[in-house]
């Protein structure tokens, strides 16, 4: 049911949507007695109906309870890019009444190792290109057990074009004591012990790092992630006809929620691409009728500059939509020029779920967060005082709404310091600094936090510079994020070298090395020695002021 009030005008110009109190896996339960025989996923020519999504489900449901012994509220991690085993583990782990902890293929092994250890995983859903990052941890963390999982195992035949070499794979053999194969585990015949999943039980617990420091997993129930799949299900205008292109990566709150749990909440089917890939993109949308398309303004650029795409190739498209980073104006554009589509921007968190505000589609503003979410309250303070700031005002954006986390996991501090009380309601504190206009549009105009966003992937300075000073010729190192045409912004470290190494160290080595410590999007891609760093009376290094330069810098090119 909608209900428009506008109290608040016009920080609050949100309207009113009630969402039932079920589980994400009531969703997958209910499409499937619906659409029993409709396809859920395609997968580069295989496809999976509703039907036997489920049936994946609970069979993987009932291995992990009866074989692993996952108990009602374990963590177990899934660690997997875009395939039908990331949704069939998805919903398998919350049909076990456990919680989902979804990792970014991307992360090292010791990046990997923080994870196991900061939530005590016991249990792991993995992708076999993958298991060579998890699988030492085994005799050194609290992980116990694997089940490791082929994307071939999906696939009908191996020999079509464009498939990914991940993808391609033969099962490996594996003989492993406490190590299971997906294939096998789908089918042992299990059943999953009755559902005793309510509204408020934790579903999900993706890492961020807030606004702070370290990696934190964020508590999300069914209740928040339900808000915001019934949000963007309306947001959408949803139904079961729609074909959604799932290229963003599904261990991400956007992917997460916009190219899997409201197709499966409509009863849409699910076209899942593993890597990346323009051209396949292409040919996708353009053979499958790909209605909906959630994307990341890096996605676009690359995509809009095939030489091979024609306007015809995108005429099913109804809805381009997608967050995460801003979409430069230029490119919202041309893809306007090109398809008459205008591209619809949303704008939220990891402890949000996504989305808390989005563009109303039949009037966007171009770089614009847009509207505060059903029941979403979003207000601006200022982020050293904590005062309300009224109309055109910057400030920190804070928010209250029904998708927002219950906390992170064991980390009672950052808990404390990441919410404001404002007329009596709790605020999430964004870390992001924006404005409102008039007619209630908001607008990102920097952040308070200490992040990069390069191309939606988000880099802590922190974590890459405790990683920079492993390097024996570090004595100091200070990074920024600088403007970058492709991926918006991208890493640069300031780097004082030590004494004995400053003649015999390159920038080169120390980004050929730093590609070895850490995950891939966070790599310093630039290096700059400097002899000395602005500090503050106390020592702090001015990293602001560095970055401000380095702003300056792009602007005068
Ligand atoms: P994450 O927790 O990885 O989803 O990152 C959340 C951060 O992404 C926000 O705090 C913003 O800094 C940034 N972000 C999200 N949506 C947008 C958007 N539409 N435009 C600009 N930045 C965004």
């Amino acid at each position: 049911m909608l209900t428009k009030h506008f109290d608040h005008w016009p920080t609050r110009v949100s309207t009113s949507l009630t969402v039932p109190e079920t589980t994400l896996f009531d969703n997958l339960a209910v499409t499937a007695k619906r659409y029993p025989g409709k396809k859920a996923i395609t997968y580069y020519g295989a496809s999976l109906t509703y039907a036997q999504l489920l049936e994946e489900v609970n069979q993987l449901a009932g291995f992990l309870q009866e074989k692993l012994a996952v108990n009602k509220g374990e963590r177990v991690m899934l660690y997997m890019q875009n395939s039908p085993q990331f949704v069939i583990g998805y919903y398998a782990i919350l049909r076990a009444n456990a919680i989902v902890v979804p990792i970014n293929p991307m992360t090292t092994m010791e990046e990997m190792r923080f994870y196991v250890n900061d939530c005590e995983i016991r249990n792991a859903l993995v992708s076999q290109e993958l298991y060579s990052k998890i699988e030492p941890l085994l005799t050194t963390t609290s992980l116990e057990q694997l089940v490791v999982a082929a994307y071939s195992d999906y696939l009908e035949s191996s020999n079509l074009e464009r498939i990914p070499d991940e993808v391609k794979q033969p099962r490996m053999v594996i003989t492993k004591e406490n190590h299971y194969l997906w294939k096998e585990a789908v089918s042992a015949n299990y059943s999953p012990k009755p559902d005793e999943g309510l509204a408020d039980d934790l579903a999900v617990m993706p890492y961020t790092s807030g606004t702070t420091g370290l990696p934190k997993g964020c508590m999300h129930t069914h209740r928040t992630v339900q808000a915001n799949t019934y949000g963007g299900y309306h947001w959408h205008n949803a139904t079961s006809d729609a074909n959604c292109l799932a290229t963003l990566p599904l261990f991400h709150v956007t992917g997460m929620v916009h190219s899997m749990h409201i197709p499966i909440l409509s009863g849409a089917t699910i076209v899942m691409m593993t890597r990346w890939d323009r051209e396949y993109a292409r040919q996708i949308i353009a053979e499958s009728g790909i209605t909906h398309w959630v994307n990341i303004s890096t996605m676009l650029i690359d995509f809009l500059a095939n030489p091979l795409l024609q306007k015809e190739h995108l005429s099913t498209l109804m809805s381009i939509s997608g967050g995460g980073a801003p979409l430069p104006a230029a490119v919202g554009e041309k893809l306007f020029n090109f398809t008459g589509l205008r591209f619809v921007e949303g704008y939220g968190l990891t402890e949000t779920i996504a989305q808390t505000h989005f563009n109303p589609p039949d009037r966007p503003k171009l770089q614009c967060l847009g509207v505060p979410s059903f029941d979403v309250d979003a207000r601006i303070i200022d982020p050293n005082t904590g005062h309300q700031l009224g109309l055109g005002q910057e400030g920190e954006i804070v928010v209250n709404g029904p998708q927002v986390f219950v906390g992170y996991y064991n980390r009672d501090e950052d808990n404390q310091q990441s919410f404001i009380e404002i007329e009596g309601k709790q605020f999430f504190r964004t870390g992001d600094i924006g404005r409102y206009d008039d007619e209630g549009y908001f607008f990102i105009v920097d952040r308070v936090k200490r992040m990069i966003n390069a191309s939606g992937y988000k880099v802590w300075p922190t974590e890459v510079e405790s990683l920079l000073y492993k390097h024996p010729a570090v004595l100091q190192a200070c990074v920024v994020g600088v403007p970058d045409v492709r991926r918006g912004e991208t890493v640069k470290a300031f780097i004082i070298l030590s004494g004995e190494h400053i003649e015999k160290t390159s920038a080169e080595e120390i980004i050929e090395w730093s590609k070895e410590q850490m995950a891939a999007y966070k790599y310093p891609r630039q290096i700059e020695f400097r002899e000395s760093f602005p500090t503050t009376m106390s020592g702090k290094i001015l990293w602001r002021k560095l970055q401000e330069e380095e702003r300056q810098k792009a602007s005068e090119v």
